[in-house]
């Protein structure tokens, strides 16, 4: 049995043979041979593909015909942009800068924008200063446009408070200044903070009677220093490398120097050891004082001298001063060629008691006063040819012979390595040389062993003072060894 859609369009149904009859009649296409739905890549240039076509066109010609266009995709229905929104908008927009695309540049004021006559003053500012090498803390704070009232209220209040003066170049000075009324006053000073000292803070603020100081002090550490070490390849060197800082160093070779030969009578093996005055602040700086100590050890002899007194002089442990005795060679780079003692004279033929030494030197080298003194003679004086004679203190004569010049003058005052004349050869002298001789309590005296030690020695309260001292940096060294 057929189903109910073969019945529909079969076409031996009766609705077929009724539109076979009309199609008969009206001459038109048979409904089966009229198909709207035509591939048009199917059966190219066939009668069914030509309907197709036609179809198509006359579709096509009837939408254009009634004027149907696409709905518009249109995001909002807004105002339309003026030209300084288009304008400020152009540097949000994305495009090429052939179009004249500006990225980036400022948004310009729009309509609510109102030009100033004047650029507004910020209402405070906050600044750093700080005092220059060689300037005051007056310059620096008038250099960061302090008026004078609030700059004399400040220096009078820093000088009360007990700020030493001048305060250290570099010191920062915290500032802020205020609101002014006009510009042309200076702005007040709203605060002020520096640190006025190692050991001081102050910190200035704008009160109702005037600006007011408070100070702040600074705990500071001043336990003392102890620096030791091995002396190695330099001792300037392994001091430094040890951090000590060059003044000091100085100071320990020069004081060391006094009873040390620092060229040649130190070795890489001894050690250095140092106490020096040292402040470490709570807020961490640390500053260097002077030496208080310097000493210099081997396995067989140690050196030690301590700072004491208000001239800051070096005595060794006995209370006898550092201070350098005789310069043990007057002559530049002589050769000593006959020591102290018996000899045989090679001139007068006979042994007799040498009271000095030689020093065998081309003539003209030029003679040092070996210790600071007065001069009390200068002249010619049978075998000792030209000769000097200096005063030291109320004891002590050295006397330099055979000189082929002299260049003082008795009564002249001599330093320690003044050139004083030259070698030469005058007098009783087989050739070129100094003789030297040392006088003590008017006895001849072996200027080898001769200390210079006029009114050097500690005694009494003194020596009781120095030995408190001595046993506190003791104290200190022990505690840091
Ligand atoms: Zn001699």
């Amino acid at each position: 049995m057929a189903t109910l859609a073969e019945l529909a369009l079969s076409p031996r149904s009766p609705a077929h043979r009724r539109a076979d009859r009309a199609s008969a009649r009206l001459r038109l296409p048979h409904p089966s041979d009229l198909d709207l739905l035509v591939d048009l890549g199917d059966s190219i240039g066939a009668r069914r593909w030509w309907q197709g076509v036609s179809i198509l066109v006359l579709l096509c010609s009837l939408t254009v015909s009634l004027g149907l266009s696409p709905p518009r995709l249109v995001g909002s229905g807004g105002e339309p942009l003026t030209d300084w929104v288009l304008e400020a908008r152009r540097p949000a927009r994305i495009g090429a800068l052939a179009d004249g695309s500006r990225h980036g540049i400022l948004v310009p004021p729009g309509p609510a924008a109102v030009r100033l006559s004047e650029i507004p003053e910020r209402p405070r500012i906050e600044l750093t200063a700080s005092v220059g090498a060689g300037g005051s803390l007056e310059a620096a704070l008038r250099r960061a446009g302090v008026g004078r009232d609030d700059l004399n209220a400040i220096l009078r209040l820093a000088r009360e408070a007990g700020a030493p003066k001048p305060i250290a170049a570099g010191t920062r000075l915290e500032l802020v200044l205020g609101r002014r009324e006009t510009r042309s006053v200076p702005r007040p000073v709203e605060s002020l903070a520096f640190r006025a000292a190692f050991d001081l803070r102050l910190a200035f603020s704008a009160g109702p009677n005037g600006l007011v100081v408070q100070r702040i002090p600074i705990r500071v550490d001043e336990t003392p220093l102890r620096v030791t070490g091995e002396v190695g390849r330099s001792l300037p060197g392994a001091l430094r490398a040890a951090g000590v800082p060059g003044p000091v160093i100085a100071d320990y070779l020069r004081q060391l120097g006094q009873v040390v030969d620092i060229q040649r009578g130190v070795r890489s093996r001894d050690r250095f050891d140092l106490i020096v005055g040292h402040r470490q602040a709570e807020t961490g700086e640390r500053e260097w004082g002077r030496l208080l100590y310097a000493g210099l050890v081997d396995g067989s002899r140690s050196v030690a001298l301590f700072r004491f007194g208000p001239r800051g002089e070096f005595y060794r442990e006995n209370g006898e001063s550092a201070k350098r005795g005789l310069i043990r060679t007057p002559v530049e780079g002589a050769r000593r060629s006959s020591g102290f003692g018996m000899r045989f004279h090679p001139i007068l033929g006979y042994s007799r008691m040498h009271q000095g030494i030689d020093f065998a030197a081309p003539s003209g080298t030029p003679v040092l006063a070996s210790a600071a003194g007065k001069v009390v003679m200068a002249g010619w004086s049978g075998g000792y040819g030209n000769v000097i004679a200096l005063q030291h203190g109320r004891n002590m004569v050295t006397r330099y012979a055979h000189l082929s010049r002299i260049s003082v003058k008795v009564g002249d005052t001599v330093a320690q390595g003044q050139r004083i004349g030259a070698v030469g050869s005058t007098g009783l002298s087989t050739g070129p040389h100094l003789h030297y001789e040392v006088w003590v309590d008017g006895k001849p005296v072996n200027p080898a062993e001769a200390r210079y030690l006029s009114g050097s020695q500690l005694e009494g309260e003194a020596l009781r003072q120095f030995q408190a001292e001595l046993a506190r940096v003791r104290r200190i060294a022990r505690t840091q060894s």
